[in-house]
């Protein structure tokens, strides 16, 4: 059987790779024998390097996922590199922090626009692709503790990632037969560039952190065996969930 979580042979194509949980998620991918297209609007070179360290290839598209309109661009320029494409992670994400009374339609439309409709749209480009190709695939979006929760002062990031758990659903309904597994994993509270304004502030940091049994922010690493057993034919028979990586903050 080898090892079921090997992922030598395979593309992954990783958005928002350049910082944060995409780079550790491009990272894990590489580790377990991925080559990654990482697709972003800043350059990721600090993540090639990594990838590169590695022994995996890495490929750089530059693209403002803030429009849905290039998926089929990325898709055919990820073909170009490598020939194929197996493994989606739709990380790329923003938030807008405005309370519900004062929230404006930019702050709703640029979250809703980068974390569910692009998020939609590239995995509609990619499943074509794999549809095609006849090979199955794997497709893994990145949802949110808001998935599961309602948040405060967040209103289009909270749409946006339970919109993300209710897509992993009816998508991994509509192409299991294909062979595509639709999953997602939901980070509980990370330390990256995303949470910056709450680990600066220092009663949100404390309540943050007493309530998270395992007691640390995560880090980007912390990701990596959910993203490789999803990405890996470990997970063929896992459709459709939202998995919490979060330290235990939902268990308690
Ligand atoms: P981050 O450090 O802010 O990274 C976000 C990534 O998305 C960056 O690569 C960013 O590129 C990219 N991105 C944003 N808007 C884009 C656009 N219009 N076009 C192309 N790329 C764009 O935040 P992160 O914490 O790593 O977040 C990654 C994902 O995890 C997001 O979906 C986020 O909602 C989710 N998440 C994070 C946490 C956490 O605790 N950190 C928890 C739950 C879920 P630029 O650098 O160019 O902006």
């Amino acid at each position: 059987m080898g090892n079921p979580f090997d992922l030598s042979g395979k593309v992954a194509l990783v958005t928002g790779a350049n910082t944060g949980l995409g780079q550790g998620i491009a990272v894990a991918l590489a580790e377990a024998g991925a080559d990654v297209c990482l697709v972003g609007r800043s350059a990721p070179d600090e993540t090639v390097a990594k990838v590169t360290a590695l022994g995996r290839k890495a490929h750089v598209i530059s693209a403002d996922l803030g429009s849905a309109d290039h998926v089929a661009d990325i898709v055919a320029e990820t073909k170009l590199a490598f020939g194929r494409v197996d493994i989606l992670v739709n990380n790329a994400g923003i938030i807008k922090r405005n309370d519900s009374i004062d929230f404006t339609f930019e702050e709703w439309d640029s979250v809703m626009n980068v974390n569910l409709r692009t998020l939609f749209f590239l995995s509609q480009a990619v499943a074509r692709e794999m549809i095609a190709a006849g090979r199955g695939g794997k497709i893994i979006n990145v949802a949110s503790m808001l998935s599961f929760q309602g948040g405060i002062r967040v209103p289009s990031y909270t749409a946006s990632k339970s919109g993300v758990a209710g897509l992993t659903r009816i998508l991994a309904n509509e192409w299991a037969k294909h062979g595509i597994n639709v999953n997602a994993i939901a980070p509980g509270y990370f330390a990256t560039n995303n949470t910056a304004a709450l680990q600066a502030d220092e009663t949100r940091n404390a309540e943050i952190l007493g309530r998270i049994p395992s007691g640390r922010w995560g880090d980007p690493s912390d990701l990596g065996g959910a993203i490789v057993f999803l990405a890996s034919r470990a997970s063929d028979y896992v459709q459709g969930i939202t998995l919490p990586v979060d330290g235990g903050w939902l268990a308690r």
